[in-house]
C-alpha cells in the first residue's frame, strides 16, 4: 500500500517522501558569463532566438581564448548589510558564493577569492528565492476565466503566462505551486519551457488540470446546456471519475492535483461554504496521486469540506477561509496537511473585482468571504500552526504577490516568521527543500534582495531590487 493510501485506514503518519516530484533544473544550462542580459534578449527577441544563438557560439568560438579549468565554473560573490536565511536566522553583514547553479558557502566571514566576479548590493538584505504555493501564472490577469474558454486561445494563455512568468521571477518569486489554468495543462507546456531554459520563469510544480464536481468551483462550463468547450475536461463525479481524472492530469503530466472540494467565490456554482465533493471522492483522489507519488492540493473555504480534505490526507488545505476551531485541532494533531490562506486576494477582488471584469454576484461572494479570512489567519496564528505561504496570483498582477506579506503582518505574524513560510516552510510544503527555499550550501543559488531590512519595513519585499535563480542573474537594480 503506498504512503498516501494510510490516510484511508485513519493512519496520519504518513512518508514525508509521498507526492513529491523532483525539483525541475534547466537541461539546456546558459553560459555563465550572458546571464541577465542573454535571459532578456530570449525572452524579448524570441524570434530571433534561433540565429542569435549560432552567431552567438560562432563568434566566441573564432575570438576567444580557450576556456582554462578555473573558468569552467565562474563564482560569484553576493554580499549585502544583511541577510536571512530562510530559517528565521539574520546575519549582519550578509554573503553568498556560488558556483554554476549552487551556493557554496553562506556566511559573514566568507569573502571569495580575487577572480571571483562580485556583486554588492548595499544597504539591502538578501533572501532565499520566495516561494509561492498559489499562483495561476497561464491567461490574462483581465480576463474572467469564464469567459476565457469562449473568448480566448490556448496558444494566448501560454502566451500570457510566459509573460507573468518572467513578471513573477523579476519579482523575487523563484519557485511556484501553481493551482491550475483555464486552458488545461497550459501549464505543463509553461514549466516544460521554462526547465529547458528557453523562456525565464520560476521553478514550476503544476497542477495541470482542475478536478472539479459537476456546478462546483471549477466548472468553468456555466454557459447554456448548448455551449460545450470539448477541449476541456475536468469535471469529475463519483469515485470512479475522480480515479480517471487523476489518472489522466498526471498522465498529461501534472506534478500534483488540484481538487475543489467546496465551492469558491470566482464562480457561478455551488456556494463557497459548502462541501462540494464527497469524503469518499477526496479520499480517492488522495490515494490515486499517493499512487503516482504526488499529493493533492484542495482549495477550500467552508469549514466542512476542509475537515473532509483534512481526513482524506491532502498536503494542502488553500484559501481555508471558514476554517473552525475543530478543523484547526485537526491540523495541530498531525503533520502532514498544511493550511495555505490567500488573503491578500480577499482585499484585492471587492475592492477591484468590477473593473476587472467579474461578475456583481461574485464580488458579493468575496466581500463575504474576507469576513473570515483574516480572522481564521488569525485564530491559527494564535494557536501555532506552521502556515504556509499562498497569494492567487492571477486574480491579480503578478508583481503583487509580495502584498501578502504585508496582510501577514497587519494580523499578527512577525515579518521573519512571513518570510520563513514563503522560503524554508513552503519548499517543505512541496517537498523540495533539499533544492530550494534557504541560502544553504547545496541549494539551488536561487537569490533575491530587497532594499533596507524587511524585518523593521515588511513592504521592503514589494521592491525586489537583485533576483538570481539558479545562478542565473534576472534582475540587478543595484549595478547597471
Ligand atoms: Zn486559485
Amino acid at each position: 500500500m503506498s504512503p498516501c493510501a494510510t490516510v484511508l485506514a485513519g493512519q496520519l503518519t504518513l512518508n514525508s517522501t509521498c507526492g513529491y516530484p523532483s525539483v525541475p533544473k534547466h537541461s539546456k544550462r546558459l553560459p555563465p558569463h550572458r546571464s541577465t542580459e542573454f535571459l532578456m534578449n530570449s525572452f524579448l527577441n524570441a524570434s530571433h532566438r534561433k540565429a542569435f544563438v549560432p552567431v552567438l557560439l560562432i563568434s566566441s568560438f573564432l575570438f576567444a581564448p580557450p576556456l582554462t579549468a578555473q573558468d569552467a565554473t565562474v563564482r560569484t560573490l553576493i554580499t549585502a548589510d544583511r541577510l536571512i536565511d530562510g530559517f528565521g536566522n539574520l546575519q549582519q553583514p550578509g554573503a553568498v558564493l556560488v558556483a554554476g547553479d549552487r551556493i557554496v558557502a553562506v556566511g559573514q566571514n566568507v569573502t571569495g577569492q580575487a577572480h571571483d566576479e562580485r556583486v554588492d548590493l548595499g544597504d539591502a538584505t538578501l533572501l532565499p528565492g520566495l516561494i509561492d504555493l498559489h499562483t495561476h501564472l497561464t491567461d490574462a490577469e483581465d480576463a474572467y476565466w469564464e469567459r476565457v474558454l469562449v473568448t480566448t486561445t490556448p496558444s494566448e494563455a501560454a502566451l500570457y503566462g510566459a509573460a507573468n512568468a518572467l513578471t513573477a521571477l523579476r519579482s523575487g518569486f523563484t519557485t511556484v505551486r501553481d493551482m491550475g489554468p483555464a486552458w488545461s495543462f497550459t501549464d505543463v507546456d509553461l514549466r516544460n519551457i521554462i526547465d529547458e531554459g528557453t523562456l525565464p520563469g520560476p521553478r514550476m510544480m503544476v497542477a495541470g488540470n482542475y478536478v472539479s464536481a459537476t456546478g462546483g468551483a471549477g466548472d468553468a462550463r456555466q454557459f447554456s446546456i448548448y455551449v460545450d468547450v470539448p477541449a476541456v475536461r475536468n469535471l469529475a463525479d463519483g469515485v470512479d471519475e475522480v480515479r480517471k481524472a487523476v489518472r489522466t492530469n498526471l498522465k498529461q503530466g501534472a506534478d500534483f492535483i488540484k481538487i475543489l472540494a467546496t465551492g469558491a467565490v470566482l464562480s457561478r456554482g455551488i456556494s463557497p461554504g459548502a462541501q462540494q465533493y464527497s469524503d469518499e471522492e477526496l479520499a480517492v483522489a488522495v490515494v490515486e496521486a499517493g499512487r503516482w507519488d504526488r499529493f493533492v492540493a484542495a482549495h477550500a473555504h467552508g469549514a466542512e469540506g476542509i475537515k473532509a480534505a483534512i481526513r482524506a490526507g491532502v498536503r494542502t488545505v488553500d484559501h481555508g477561509s471558514m476554517m473552525d476551531d475543530e478543523a484547526i485541532q485537526m491540523l495541530l494533531a498531525q503533520d502532514y496537511t498544511y493550511y495555505v490562506p490567500t488573503l491578500y486576494v480577499g482585499v484585492i477582488v471587492p475592492r477591484e473585482g468590477a473593473a476587472m471584469g467579474i461578475p456583481p454576484e461574485q464580488v458579493q461572494r468575496s466581500t463575504e468571504m474576507m469576513r473570515y479570512r483574516n480572522a481564521t489567519f488569525r485564530k491559527a496564528l494564535e494557536a501555532g500552526l506552521p502556515i504556509g505561504f499562498g497569494t492567487d496570483a492571477g486574480a491579480f498582477p503578478h508583481d503583487q504577490n509580495a502584498r501578502e506579506f504585508s496582510i501577514r503582518v497587519q494580523n499578527g505574524e512577525k515579518p521573519m516568521d512571513a518570510i520563513t513560510a514563503a522560503t524554508s516552510l513552503n519548499a517543505r510544503i512541496m517537498g523540495w527543500e533539499a533544492d530550494v527555499g534557504s541560502l544553504e550550501t547545496g541549494k539551488f543559488a536561487d537569490v533575491v534582495a530587497v532594499p533596507g531590512n524587511p524585518l523593521e519595513d515588511i513592504t521592503a519585499l514589494e521592491r525586489v531590487l537583485f533576483v538570481m535563480k539558479g545562478g542565473e542573474i534576472v534582475r540587478n537594480d543595484v549595478q547597471r
